[in-house]
């Protein structure tokens, strides 16, 4: 019966410029409001939405689906606590894809000069320096189109991830289109999860990426998925999309996997001179914190990273897509070819918002070397309740 009444929604959307004003919708108000609240009663994530249904709570009022979407955040995560990531360029430029927004396509002219493969030996000290300032996952990402023919490489990041999962931290790779074969070769490493974006929706998809497909794109997130290996997709707001639809779009292929990703990174675009999308329009705040907002509610359990694009923006804003249930940042020295927040930055930030290291069970970074305010919280009869205990509470 509910999925009756969220099927025969889906066929009305109503825009979000009507408001309330507009009284004779409200039948549809309540039936709208109605897909809303069973998605925020939620215990358990689902795979059946469709994308009308994942429109409807997009478009909710942003205060309340940001502060619904904080709600369901407290019922699947720990309260304040945000993951550490560091994400390192591997092997840089020269990458035969159009990805139009990429510094590092060899079709664009934008100063970047292309490397070799690093030396596993560089890419562990820069784990450790990672490790030592409190990232409990270490990324490392390598401007490849694919892993074909490519066997000498793939011997050394293996030896790379088992390196970084020796130091006690979780391993993620990103190295473009994998097969089955490679990534049970990843997996039999340790790898801890295959970061592959989808970039943005289908529709909007060929408008920026056409060396490859979507469908390809979909077909390396199931062997990965398949070797047992977590996945890690998420997309770029800000490369000419339509909000409204192609965010939604691209949060509604994820969360109808057959398995949401443990991961979903949300990237700002970091215009780059020289690559198509120098110029764009940026994408709006209001459409950041809706897109974490929605992703939040539709995929409960998995961790939202806020990635690249996170060095523009203010500190109060970063604080609204928390809110919101991002829980992950990249921090460190660069992101990739992009600046990034460094971990001294990012280590005040934690204390002035109460914020703590999110520890996972792949890592084994205990140490937190962030000064934090203790996390508490003074119940209404006066007892004071911690953090973990809280989220006990509340799991
Ligand atoms: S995003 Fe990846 S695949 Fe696309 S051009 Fe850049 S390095 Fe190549």
């Amino acid at each position: 019966m509910a999925a009756t009444v969220m099927r025969s929604f889906s066929a009305s959307y109503i825009p979000r410029s009507q408001g309330s004003s507009a009284l004779g919708l409200l039948p549809f108000r309540r039936r709208w409001a109605s897909t809303f609240q069973q998605a925020i009663a939620a215990s358990s994530p689902r795979t059946t939405w469709t994308r009308n249904e994942i429109s409807d709570i997009y478009n909710q009022p942003l205060m309340e689906l940001a502060s619904a979407a904080g709600t369901v955040h407290r019922r699947f995560h720990k309260p304040s606590a945000v993951q550490l990531c560091t994400l390192m360029n591997i092997k840089t430029g020269g990458c035969t894809e159009d990805c139009s927004y990429c510094a590092q396509s060899s079709r664009y002219d934008t100063g970047l000069e292309a490397t070799k493969l690093s030396k596993v030996e560089s890419v562990l000290e820069a784990a450790k320096i990672a490790k030592e300032n409190g990232s409990n996952r270490f990324c490392m990402g390598a401007a490849w189109r694919d892993m074909k023919g490519r066997k000498s490489g793939i011997r050394n990041i293996v030896e790379m991830i088992k390196g970084v999962r020796a130091l006690g931290m979780e391993a993620c790779v990103t190295l473009g289109m994998l097969d089955k074969e490679q990534a049970r070769q990843l997996k039999e490493a340790g790898l801890t999860a295959y970061n592959h974006n989808l970039d943005t929706s289908r529709e909007h998809y060929s408008k920026i990426i056409t060396t490859r497909s979507y469908d390809e794109r979909l077909q390396t997130l199931e062997n990965v998925r398949e070797a047992g290996i977590h996945v890690c997709s998420g997309g770029i707001l800000g490369l000419g999309e339509i909000p409204e639809t192609d965010h939604v779009g691209l949060i509604h292929s994820l969360a109808t996997l057959p398995d949401h990703p443990e991961s979903f990174p949300v990237n700002k675009l970091v215009p780059i001179k020289g690559t198509p999308m120098f110029g764009q329009e940026p994408v709006k705040l209001e459409d950041i914190v809706r897109c974490i907002a929605t992703a939040r509610i539709v995929m409960p359990a998995t961790i939202i990273r806020l990635a690249a694009g996170r060095v523009t923006m203010p500190e109060s804003e970063q604080m609204l897509c928390f809110m919101a249930g991002a829980n992950a940042i990249f921090t460190g020295e660069k992101m990739l070819t992009t600046d990034c927040n460094g971990w001294d930055e990012d280590k005040a930030m934690f204390s002035r918002w109460g914020l703590v290291p999110l520890q996972t069970e792949a890592s084994q970074v205990t140490t937190d070397p962030v000064s934090v305010h203790h996390d508490f919280s003074i119940l209404d009869d006066g007892r004071r309740m911690e953090a973990d205990e809280r989220y006990q509470a509340h799991a």
